[in-house]
């Protein structure tokens, strides 16, 4: 769908694609345990979180050098702009290269070599945020944040994501209160397969501006009240929701009652490669099984530009948000 649209929700290292780990694997020399890209499709089947998260982190093995996450992030935008993104706030997970022996330099300035020219090549806007792993410990946060003062040029924030239950926001307030201090803006997935009690936590203790997922809030009312009160957007991931089992069937999804409750809902994809679909393909199946009507589509068009941090070009934001009020379905 060529709705003009933001994708705030966008795991870098989960856009890629059977061929690109392929092509990656052999460049570098690495072997994959599996005998071609259909046996790895097949493989891209999952229970739960954690079975996702093992394969994800297993498939990471075959980006090495700047030339290959200048590749996956080319790759992934190329994709994002024939589906209408216009403006992206992309993720990355240093901890878990930096456990590979990548260095943090090779993650970012790879990355930077496709984002810093994505507007020209691609026509799509970027901003990188750095997430934290969650089950890793609070000073390896903080070890992190650490080694990415060079490049807090190319990063415009920090968020929190992997393994979610067990791992409550408070375990890593003092990052947060150091990212905060150095200027950075702050987001985490909260409410995803943990309590609406995150939620809270995340706002009240992490500071943060968006919730990752926060699917569960609709388990509090009072909850909802807030997040509705004080706009506080919600980057929702429908078809990684199912995926995940988060809902068993997409046409279960809340998403239309949390738009009738007033909640500021975007749509975004998570991991496009390993959940079946890029950002409009996420909105061409809510569309479906949910019967979203047009207005709707743009409310969540609208609201993914509102929820961006484009607060550096606000005059971007309005050529956005004009875009997707002359839109014709
Ligand atoms: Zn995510």
């Amino acid at each position: 769908m060529s709705l003009p649209k933001a994708e705030l929700h966008l795991h870098i290292e989960g856009t890629l694609e059977p061929e690109l780990a392929f092509e990656l694997a052999a460049r570098n020399g690495v072997e994959l345990p599996y005998a071609d890209t259909d046996s790895l499709r097949t493989a891209y089947q999952f229970e739960d979180l954690q079975s996702f998260l093992n394969l994800y982190y297993e498939l990471m093995a075959v980006l090495r050098t700047e030339r290959d996450f200048e590749d996956l992030a080319n790759a992934y935008l190329a994709r994002a702009a024939a589906q209408g993104v216009r403006h992206a706030e992309i993720f990355f997970d240093p901890q878990a290269h930096l456990a590979r022996g990548v260095e943090m330099g090779t993650v970012v300035e790879g990355l930077w070599r496709a984002l810093g020219s994505s507007a020209r090549n691609h026509g799509v806007s970027t901003q990188l945020i750095m997430c934290f792993l969650r089950d890793e410990s609070a000073e390896s946060a903080l070890e992190t944040l650490d080694a990415a003062k060079p490049y807090l040029d190319r990063i415009v924030g920090v968020g929190l994501d992997s393994a979610e239950v067990g791992h409550p926001p408070v375990k890593f307030r003092e990052v947060y209160e150091a990212a905060a201090a150095l200027g950075l803006r702050r987001v985490a997935h909260a409410g995803e397969e943990g309590p609406p009690e995150y939620i809270v936590e995340a706002l009240d203790v992490l500071g943060v501006e968006r919730i990752d997922h926060g699917l569960r809030c609709v388990e509090s009312p009072e909850l909802v009240a807030r997040l509705v009160r004080d706009r506080v957007p919600l980057t929702l991931c429908p078809l990684s929701n199912v995926r995940l089992r988060t809902v068993d069937v997409l046409g279960d999804h809340p998403l239309p009652a949390m738009l009738d409750a007033g909640l500021m809902c975007t749509v975004n994809s998570d991991d496009p490669a390993y959940f079946g679909g890029y950002a409009g393909d996420n909105f061409e199946a809510v569309q479906q099984a949910l019967g979203l009507s047009e207005e709707r589509l743009r409310e969540l068009a609208r609201n993914s530009f509102l929820a961006s941090f484009l607060e550096h070009d606000e005059e971007l934001r309005a050529r956005y948000l004009a875009e997707v009020d002359a839109y014709e379905f």
